[in-house]
């Protein structure tokens, strides 16, 4: 017989909903009791089990990974766990643990096949507790998706001036340079570096050189039209693309950036921070490699001849 305690534990299980627990006490008396102390594992993944544990008291954690990460589900009295290898027959797929003492009713496969047989309610039932676990996994899935979105967007951005990373850049400059080759339409790139940079961070300290970074980026993006791509590409190393833009277009507009920045970024240490750039209008069928690398040879021209300059690819 079950007793008065336990039939007020399992009338609220979800698996008698809406069923009288006289057609199936004669079951469920079959079936063992457990009591699980706080930390006590019930399952582990690629363990087997032949049970569907119906919870009476306590909680239980499930944890599909690492059980240093968030719990996939929290299980309380009412609920029940281990259906999984109930439908499939295979080794549990999650650890469950306890989270607090807790009392379970370990009702093995045979016997629930048993109680379905019997019960039309409890079929239903069932199908309802596993449609639940179902949307749950989907939730969790949605949920990862949008994280993994998250890290995408945020590998995009460079996370010290808020402007695009080299790695964005990679993927969007050549595309824009596809569409203008595609519209037989001129289209430049400038590099631009700043001066004695080194120097710089030596005499004001590496923050205060982060501080002219996150300023002297700001200014560059302001300063462009809004067909222009701009991306740091490392250190104090900006490439700036200009779509629909020859030489005589694309001069005037590095040349426009170089004294936004000669005239100070606003911060009392950055008097005197000067950019030298290269520029280079895109051949036939170029890759941004090739482009970089005669806008770059460019730059190296205008160090050489003295710096706070633009000079042009040959
Ligand atoms: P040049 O005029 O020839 O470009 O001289 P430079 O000193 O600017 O060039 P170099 O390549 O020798 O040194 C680049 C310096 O840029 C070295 C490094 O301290 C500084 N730098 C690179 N990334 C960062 C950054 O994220 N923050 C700060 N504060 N400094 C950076
Ligand atoms: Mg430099
Ligand atoms: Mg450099």
């Amino acid at each position: 017989m079950i007793d008065s305690r336990e039939r007020q534990y399992l009338e609220q299980a979800r698996l008698f909903a809406n069923i009288t627990l006289e057609s199936v006490q004669h079951l469920l008396v079959r079936c063992d009791r457990l009591n699980l102390e706080r930390g006590e594992h019930l399952l582990e993944a690629g363990a087997a089990n032949s049970n569907l544990y119906l919870i009476l008291d306590g909680e239980l954690r499930v944890y599909l990974t690492d059980r240093n990460l968030p719990a996939q589900a929290v299980l309380g009295a009412g609920d029940c766990v281990g259906e999984m290898s109930l439908l499939d027959g295979q080794a549990a797929s999650a650890l469950v643990l306890a989270a607090k003492d807790s009392k379970l009713i370990a009702v093995p496969h045979e016997v629930l096949w048993s109680l379905v047989d019997s019960s039309h309610g409890v079929a239903r039932n069932l199908l309802a507790i596993l449609s639940g676990r179902m949307r749950e996994s989907n939730r969790a899935l949605v949920a990862l998706q949008n994280r993994s979105l998250e890290f995408e967007e945020a590998a995009a951005v460079d996370p010290l001036t808020w402007i695009h990373s080299r790695r964005w850049m990679l993927e969007a400059f050549p595309r824009a340079m596809a569409r203008c080759e595609r519209d037989k339409a001129p289209l430049s790139l400038v590099i631009a570096d700043i001066d004695l940079f080194k120097n710089f961070n030596e005499r004001f300290g590496y923050l205060a050189g982060d501080a002219v970074l996150r300023r002297m980026a700001r200014r560059l993006a302001d300063g462009l039209r809004a067909q222009d791509l701009i991306a740091r590409s490392g250190g104090e190393e900006f490439v700036i693309l200009l779509p629909n833009s020859s030489l005589e277009q694309a001069l005037p507009i590095a040349e426009r950036l170089r004294e936004l920045v000669a005239i100070g970024c606003g911060l009392p240490t950055d008097q005197g921070v000067t950019l030298s750039c290269g520029v280079a209008r895109m051949l036939p069928g170029e890759s941004l490699d090739e482009l970089i690398s005669r806008a770059d040879a460019a730059l190296r021209r205008a160090k050489e001849n003295g710096r706070d300059r633009v000079e042009v690819a040959g």
